[in-house]
């Protein structure tokens, strides 16, 4: 498991969100996976990765079985979860409209770790 920096530790320990447009996946168009920031494990595909405007990384599918979801704290909101270590993500919205799948999950940058496919 990676050492957390501070602000790291604040979202994907502490469930927090980071600013929205600030965070470094948010126009991101290239082609590769995304990695849990905290454990390595591959989470999101570019595939994926839609624009929303929401002013996080947006993606209508997970890598089958690597994203957790639980009831969040607020108690009406689906939180997700890294499945292997538990690092906070984001969350996920269903009936939007944006895809086809009609899913959002809605993730912080700062929870992700990016690996490129090379050309
Ligand atoms: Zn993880």
């Amino acid at each position: 498991m990676k050492k957390l920096s501070l602000e790291e530790a604040r979202v994907i320990l502490h469930k927090g969100t980071e600013a929205p447009f600030s965070g470094e996946f948010c126009d991101n168009k290239q082609q590769g996976k995304y990695l849990c920031k905290q454990c390595g494990s591959e989470l999101f595909l570019s595939e994926d990765k839609f624009d929303s405007g929401c002013g996080w990384p947006s993606f209508d599918d997970e890598i089958s079985g690597s994203v957790k979801k639980i009831t969040d704290a607020d108690g009406r909101r689906v939180e997700i979860l890294c499945q292997k270590c538990d690092g906070h993500l984001g969350h996920i919205f269903h009936g939007e409209g944006f895809t086809q799948k009609n899913a959002r999950y809605c993730v912080n940058s700062i929870s992700l770790e990016f690996s490129g496919v090379k050309k």
